[in-house]
């Protein structure tokens, strides 16, 4: 097994090695192993590292096997396997996964201390980081004095110490959850705070995770799962959250604190514009059945209409078949190379509008449906929209 430099100094950014071995896996990747390593490998909820050897990128980092398997862009050209490479961990990330892991650690004892909720899941993501706490509830509160806690921890700048000890020792411990690892078992200790067995990487002290930001929880099942950020991406993400926040205060024309109002004002004036424009379409579409029914002698209404939708078709035609019980109504619309129609009757006529549409889309290739006093359907522009009305109008009158 290469020794693992990460854990003799999490700090090491830049080392030399000697590369043992460069194959490619099953898929075809590139991939060295090295006599040591400061490439942190996936694991324990903490996502590897990446950085260069020699002029190389390295992509991705996993441990199997006993061995750690650094992943490349692209082969190293190996001369002479005895000179040792150079290899620079990219630091940013590496620190950012410290912060956060860390953090986790912090914010898990809090949980634990104050409420005794256990954490049973951590995950370190790109954007946050969550836990599964082992609770249904967590309030408002609770999580407010957990963070509070936290950062008074960052705060105090406590020793941050790791420990490897044997199965026997761990009773010495009072371990906030039972490891899974049973020999050379590694402790992560906050002297007083807390006690983890952890195979991360961690910074020396509480002070430099910075600070921890709850962002939000929700409940699962019988967990809570709660998302939190630390160290630098608190400032990242306020910095964001501050940008957006201008913008909306500018656009609003209110301050931060009466955006919220000036939201739900501007959410209540565009209902009650909707509802107005309703009762106007209604009117209009009202008058339209009127005037239609006035052109037509009020037995039989006929209209052919371009770019109109199948659902203003049917408002028109129920507003035609209410206004005079004893009218069928035949409303095409031609839309793009498409013709929709609706057939429909008044309560005082008795002939199906279902047959006269089925026989009518035949002509069009059209597919419809509806009942016997109102149908509708659409098909194919291969005729006009007034050469269908009038086979609509031949075919209503042999039914
Ligand atoms: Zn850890």
């Amino acid at each position: 097994m290469a020794t693992k430099l990460f854990y003799e100094d999490p700090y090491i950014t830049s080392f030399t090695a000697h590369v043992l071995r460069q194959e490619q896996d099953k898929e075809g990747k590139w991939r060295a192993v090295l006599d040591q390593t400061a490439f942190y490998p996936t694991g324990g909820g903490q996502p590897n590292d990446t950085g260069m050897i020699a002029n190389k990128q390295v992509l991705n980092v996993e441990e199997a096997e006993g061995e750690i398997f650094h992943y490349l862009d692209s082969p190293l050209p190996l001369d002479d396997l005895n000179e040792p490479v150079p290899c620079t961990i990219n630091w940013e990330r590496r620190f950012d996964h410290m912060q956060q892991h860390a953090g986790q650690h912090i914010l898990s004892a809090a949980f634990d201390h104050l409420f005794e909720y256990k954490t049973i899941g951590f995950h370190l993501g790109n954007e946050a980081v969550t836990i599964d706490l082992e609770t249904e509830q967590l309030s408002d509160e609770q999580a407010a004095e957990a963070e509070r806690l936290a950062n008074q921890i960052i705060l105090e700048n406590r020793d941050i110490e790791t420990k490897w000890i044997t199965e026997a020792e761990l009773l010495d411990f009072p371990l906030r959850k039972e490891t899974k690892v049973k020999d050379n078992i590694r402790l992560v200790i906050i002297p007083g705070f807390d006690y983890n067995g952890c195979g991360g990487t961690h910074p020396k002290a509480t002070g430099e995770v910075r600070a921890i930001k709850i962002l939000n929880w929700e409940r699962q099942k019988k967990k809570v799962r709660l998302s939190f950020i630390c160290g630098e991406r608190v400032l990242v993400q306020f910095g964001q959250k501050q940008k957006v926040l201008l913008k909306l205060a500018k656009l609003l024309n209110a301050p931060e604190q009466d955006m919220e109002q000036a939201v739900i004002r501007m959410l209540e004036s565009i209902k009650a514009a909707e509802k107005q424009l309703e009762k106007h379409q209604e009117l209009m579409l009202r008058n339209e059945a009127r005037e239609l029914l006035e052109k037509s002698g009020h037995r039989l209404v006929g209209a052919v209409f371009q770019n109109r939708t199948i659902q203003e078709l049917q408002q028109l035609a129920r507003q035609v078949t209410a206004e005079n019980t004893q009218t069928a109504v035949f409303l095409i619309s031609e839309n793009e190379n498409r013709l929709q129609l609706v057939c429909a009757r008044g309560e005082a006529r008795h002939e199906s509008m279902k047959q006269i549409l089925e026989k009518t889309l035949r002509l069009i290739n059209g597919k419809g449906g509806g009942n016997d006093r109102f149908a509708q359907g659409g098909g194919e522009a291969i005729m006009t929209g007034e050469k269908l009305l009038d086979s609509i109008q031949q075919i209503a009158l042999h039914i």
